[in-house]
């Protein structure tokens, strides 16, 4: 039997203990956890995105400012408000959404966030604490942390000795993921467009993750019998119903729930978990800068 791993459920589990903990902050220290969302521009989904973020936030009871900026706006501009909010005592969790328009250079705006602010740990502060395995101290990018989260429940069990397939090898999802079944303790291998034989490679995997950006590339009999998949991928095609697009992953769902242990569907398994695990790093952000050990 395989299990369809129900990442609403496991997001709102997070959601509601991420409200619990800034209800404790608060009652304890008075320090009301805040995060403030900037974004450039008038790209239709990263606007839904960033109001999504703003509706979770007020919901796990934070205080949540949104910058919504023009899209000339300059890189000095966006680098002087980034420089603004990290002085801000009462903002804990920085996020620029991406992607910015071209004149500006994402990288170093990024690199303007604090390191002790930047929930979406794309900072190199952070990147080389992940790498290192400083994980107490580090922020986790929120789509490879939830999908570890969900790997965790899933298998309920210590990863040693497991073989885990990443593929894809971005600084947001693959390499992150990698560095997290590697501190796990799984024997993990990076796969990318350059690979030979993804197929076979991909029939070792115990645990498989697939974040390639491919309509539905990784097929049924690419996954070994009983793996645990976890499908990273959005897509958007044409031929949904009332003539809407459809959301499909990077795997071949139907084939790969013949054969998976357990299996996330696309949409409701890992993209709630983003939202999700923001949330939650931003929590303990806020408990780190008052001095308290942040929740687990
Ligand atoms: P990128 O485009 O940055 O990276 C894609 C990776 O896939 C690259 O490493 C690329 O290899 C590899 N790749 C491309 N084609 C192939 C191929 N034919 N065989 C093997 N590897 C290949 O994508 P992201 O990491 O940003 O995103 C991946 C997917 O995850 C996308 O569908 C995206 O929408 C989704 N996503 C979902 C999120 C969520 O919240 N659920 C959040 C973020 C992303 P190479 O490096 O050699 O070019």
């Amino acid at each position: 039997m395989t299990t369809v791993i129900d990442g609403k459920a496991v997001a709102a589990d997070v959601v509601a203990k991420v409200r619990v903990a800034a209800e404790q902050l608060i009652a304890k220290t008075g320090v009301v956890p805040g995060i403030a969302v900037v974004i450039v521009g008038h790209d239709p989904a990263s606007q839904v995105y960033v109001a999504s973020k703003g509706k979770k936030a007020k919901e796990c009871g934070f205080h949540s400012i949104e910058h919504a900026l023009s899209s000339d706006t300059s890189e000095s501009d966006l680098v002087a408000l980034v420089e603004k909010l990290n002085a801000d005592p009462a903002i804990h969790g920085i996020l620029v959404q991406l992607p910015l328009p071209d004149h500006i250079d994402a990288g170093k705006i990024i690199q303007t966030i604090a390191a002790d602010k930047d929930v979406d740990g794309f900072h190199f502060t952070n990147v080389g604490k992940l790498g290192t395995g400083e994980l107490d101290t580090a922020f986790v990018p929120c789509t490879p942390a939830g999908s570890m989260l969900l790997i965790e429940r899933a298998l309920g069990r210590d990863l040693s000795g497991l073989n885990a397939v990443v593929v894809g090898r971005s600084n947001i999802v693959g390499k992150p993921m990698a560095n997290l079944l590697l501190n796990a303790n799984a024997t993990v291998t990076v796969a990318h467009s350059r690979t030979k034989d993804l197929p076979a490679l991909c029939r070792s995997a115990d645990i498989l993750v697939a974040a390639v950006g491919r309509p539905e590339m990784i097929k049924g009999d690419w996954v070994k019998p009983g793996a645990t998949v976890i499908d990273v991928g959005i897509n958007r095609l044409d031929g949904g119903a009332n003539g809407k697009s459809k959301l499909v992953g990077d795997v071949d769902y139907a084939g790969a729930a013949e054969q998976a242990g357990a299996i996330t569907p696309v949409p409701g398994g890992v993209g709630p978990m983003t939202i999700a695990l923001l949330m939650a790093n931003t929590v303990v952000s806020a408990f780190r800068a008052a001095g308290q050990a942040a929740p687990r």
